[in-house]
């Protein structure tokens, strides 16, 4: 099923009484060629902040990046936020942050291995994720299956660890956490609880988030036009979705 196109005014009668886990790149903020190179544009930190007090608090930032790169970027607002796809947590603005506890053998192994992989291949780039480790091939397009290949067969004798494809990017990460597991921790608890959960996302590693939220009879929201897609609405680029924030926090 296709998800139905919304525009900036949708839900504005129901956004009160809704849950809201946000995807962070290609989502709020757009694509740049390097991760560090993203503008998190004027206007939207006070409309997330405006935002989230509408909502008492229930909103959550859920994404692949850490949670203290994700401090820095939205500075100096600070929320309840799913850093690493789960891998980091913090349930309040300003709680402790937990991690999930990983085996750093295998993680050194893997990381090692990717590194020696990307040596003499300028268009690769790997990023330690501290629970996790990504190999970035966005410069380096023609690379993509050669990368897919190797994270294929350093994972073939590696119990309890997958990999994550996502745009330009795999990611090998243990088994157990993703996106989803983050919204359903956040919904078990307030000021999450008993309200209707909005998950918004661009890219497949959101697809967990948006079953979740289904789960909950919620609204699974999709920025872009990526295929195939368990989203029930959709907005076109995060331009869009910047613009129906902006309407929902006034
Ligand atoms: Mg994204």
């Amino acid at each position: 099923m296709t998800p139905q196109a919304i525009d900036s005014t949708a839900f504005a009668d129901s956004i009160s009484g809704m849950a809201l886990f946000f995807d962070v790149d290609g989502c709020l903020i757009d694509l740049a060629e390097r991760p560090e190179d993203v503008v998190v544009p004027a206007g939207l930190i006070g409309n997330l902040e405006r935002l989230s007090a509408r909502v008492g608090g229930a909103l959550a930032l859920v994404s692949g990046r850490a949670i203290a790169d994700l401090d820095r970027l939205f500075a100096p607002l600070s929320l309840p936020v799913a850093g690493q796809h789960g891998l980091e947590w913090r349930a309040t603005p300003t709680g402790p942050v937990e991690r999930v506890p990983v085996d750093r053998a295998v993680l050194d192994r893997l990381a090692t291995a990717l590194a020696e992989f990307a040596i003499g291949k300028p268009g690769l780039r790997v990023e330690p994720k501290g629970a996790a480790v990504a190999i970035h091939y966005r410069q380096a397009p023609a690379l993509g299956p050669e990368v897919i290949a190797l994270a294929d067969t350093l994972l073939a004798g590696t119990l309890g660890w997958h990999a994550l494809s996502g745009k330009m990017v795999v990611e090998l990460k243990p088994d157990g956490v993703d996106k989803g597991a983050a919204v359903e921790r956040f919904l078990a608890q307030a000021p999450f609880t008993g309200r209707t959960p909005l998950a918004a996302g661009d890219d497949v590693t959101d697809e967990d988030a948006f079953a979740a939220v289904l789960r909950h009879d919620g609204i699974a929201l999709q920025v872009g036009d990526r295929e195939p897609t368990v989203a029930n609405r959709r907005l076109p680029d995060p331009a869009a979705m910047r613009a129906w924030i902006a309407h929902a926090s006034r």
